[in-house]
C-alpha cells in the first residue's frame, strides 16, 4: 500500500517492483497469444494488487483467443472449467490460468451462471464483482485497460459492484462475503448502493455452499486486518447466515488482541468467545458445518474452547500433574493468546506459574517412566487397569513424586498386587 494508485500505472512505477517467476511466466504466455493474432491482458487480482504495489501470487490471462486456439499455441494446455473457457498453460514449470474474455448468461440458483457465451473484453470485464478487480493490463505495454472505472475506486479506495448492485448480487451470492474480504483487505470505503445491496442480500448468503463459504474466512482471517472484516460482516448482518446463529453486533477484543499470524482456528475461537458474551452459544458442532472446518481445524478450535473453560473453571483448583497436562496440550498457548487481550494480569500469573513449571526434570510433558510394554514384561494381563495405573503413575511422576523408572516399576509392582 505504499505507493499511490495512479502514479503505478506508469511504467517507470511499475518498472520497479520486483518481478517474481510467475509474473514472467504470464506475460511470456500472453505475448505468445498475442503473437498468434489475438488479444490478451493480465486480469483481475493481480492488476489490482500491482496498482496498489502489492505482489501478487496469482496472474490470470484473460484473452479474446477461444479454448481451442489456445490449445493449439500451447501443446499440454489443459482444460478446466471448459464450459467457462479456461484453460491451464504450463510454462517454465509454472501453470497459467488462461480464460476467454466471456460473458456470463442468467445465474438460475445464485451460485453459478447456466450459460456462458465468449465476448469481448468490455463484456469480460462488466460480468467481474467489483471495479477494482475488473481491470486489465497490457502485457507488453503494460497500459492499464479499464472499462469499468475500476482505477479511480482503486485510487479513492472504493469498492463498488460492477453494474447494478443489487442485481449482482442476486446472481452470486458469494459476492457478498467478498465484498467483506476485499473491503477489509485494502481497507477500502463501500460505496453506498454496494453497501445497501449486499445488506439486502445479506440473508441469501444461506443459501451459498459451506465449502466456498468457509474458503471466504479462511482467505479473509488470513490477514491482519480481519478485524475490520469481522466488523463488517457482523455490521451487514452476515454473521447469522455465516454462522447459522443469532446476528450481533459488538466488540471482539479478543479477536482484536491477536498478533503473531494466528491459526485459523485460534482466530475462530477469538471470535467465538467475544460472540459468546453477546449471543448464545451454537449447538455442538454448528461451526464445523457452517464454515465446512477440516477435522484439523475443528480439533485445534474445541481444544482451545475446552483449554479456555478449563482456565476458568479448573486452574485455581488443578494440582501440578494437572496443570501440566493441561499446560502441555498444543493449543495452550492459543488459548492463553486469546485470553490476554481481556485478562492481561490473570493471564500473567498463569504464565509465570507455567514457565516454572516447565524449568522442573522433565519438563511439562516428561517421557514416561511407565508404559503398557513395561507392565506386560512385569506379568501382568493387559486390560482397562492398565490406563489407569499408568495414568496415575504419570501423575506422580509430574508431581515429581517419581524420580526414576526403577521407582515407577517397584511402586508399579506395589500397586497392581495391592
Ligand atoms: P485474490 O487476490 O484473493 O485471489 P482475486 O481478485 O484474484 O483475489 P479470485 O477469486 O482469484 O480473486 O478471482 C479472480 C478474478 O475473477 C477476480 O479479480 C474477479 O475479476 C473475478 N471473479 C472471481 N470471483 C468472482 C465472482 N464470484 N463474481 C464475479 N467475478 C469474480
Ligand atoms: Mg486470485
Amino acid at each position: 500500500m505504499n505507493q499511490h494508485p495512479q502514479q503505478s500505472d506508469s511504467n517507470d512505477q511499475f518498472g520497479k517492483s520486483p518481478r517474481c517467476g510467475a509474473r514472467e511466466a504470464a506475460i511470456a504466455v500472453a505475448s505468445v497469444i498475442i503473437d498468434h493474432g489475438f488479444t490478451a491482458y493480465l486480469a483481475g487480482g493481480c492488476v489490482r494488487d500491482e496498482i496498489l504495489g502489492l505482489h501478487p501470487t496469482d496472474f490470470d490471462i484473460a484473452t479474446s483467443a477461444p479454448p481451442d486456439e489456445i490449445a493449439k499455441i500451447f501443446r499440454g494446455a489443459r482444460g478446466v472449467g471448459e464450459a467457462f473457457g479456461v484453460m491451464l498453460v504450463r510454462w517454465k514449470g509454472r501453470v497459467i490460468e488462461v480464460a476467454t474474455f466471456r460473458a456470463d448468461g442468467v445465474y438460475h440458483d445464485g451460485r453459478r451462471p447456466t450459460d456462458v457465451r465468449f465476448a469481448t473484453a468490455q463484456e469480460d470485464s462488466q460480468r467481474r464483482d467489483f471495479t477494482i478487480n475488473g481491470l486489465f493490463r497490457h502485457p507488453v505495454t503494460e497500459e492499464i485497460v479499464d472499462f469499468v472505472n475500476g482505477k479511480e475506486d482503486l485510487a479513492n479506495r472504493i469498492l463498488r459492484a460492477i453494474g447494478d448492485p443489487a442485481a449482482r448480487f442476486r446472481e452470486d451470492r458469494l459476492r457478498t462475503l467478498r465484498a467483506v474480504r476485499f473491503a477489509a483487505r485494502f481497507e477500502m470505503s463501500i460505496d453506498p448502493e454496494t453497501e445497501h445491496a449486499i445488506c439486502e442480500a445479506a440473508r441469501d448468503l444461506k443459501g451459498v455452499s459451506r465449502e466456498r463459504i468457509g474458503g471466504e474466512f479462511r482467505r479473509m482471517f488470513a490477514h491482519s486486518t480481519r478485524m475490520r472484516a469481522v466488523q463488517l460482516i457482523e455490521r451487514w448482518g452476515l454473521d447469522a447466515p455465516a454462522l447459522d446463529e443469532s446476528s450481533s453486533v459488538g466488540d471482539c477484543p479478543r479477536l482484536a488482541g491477536l498478533t503473531n499470524e494466528p491459526s485459523f482456528a485460534t482466530v475462530l475461537a477469538a471470535w467465538r468467545l467475544d460472540r459468546a458474551d453477546r449471543v448464545p452459544p451454537p449447538i455442538a458442532g454448528a461451526w464445523r458445518d457452517s464454515l465446512n472446518l477440516s477435522g484439523n481445524e475443528w480439533k485445534e478450535f474445541s481444544e482451545i474452547l475446552e483449554i479456555v473453560s478449563a482456565l476458568y473453571e479448573q486452574w485455581e483448583d488443578l494440582s501440578k500433574s494437572g496443570r501440566k497436562r493441561l499446560a502441555a496440550r498444543g493449543a495452550f498457548s492459543a488459548a492463553l493468546q486469546i485470553l490476554v487481550a481481556v485478562e492481561a494480569e490473570r493471564i500473567g500469573g498463569i504464565r509465570a506459574i507455567v514457565d516454572a513449571l516447565a524449568t522442573e526434570v522433565g519438563g511439562l510433558a516428561p517421557e514416561s517412566f511407565l508404559t503398557g510394554s513395561d507392565l506386560i514384561a512385569l506379568g501382568f494381563a493387559p486390560g482397562p487397569r492398565f490406563k489407569t495405573l499408568l495414568d496415575r503413575m504419570y501423575d506422580l511422576q509430574l508431581e515429581g513424586k517419581l524420580m526414576s523408572k526403577e521407582a515407577a516399576i517397584a511402586l508399579a509392582r506395589t500397586e497392581w498386587t495391592a
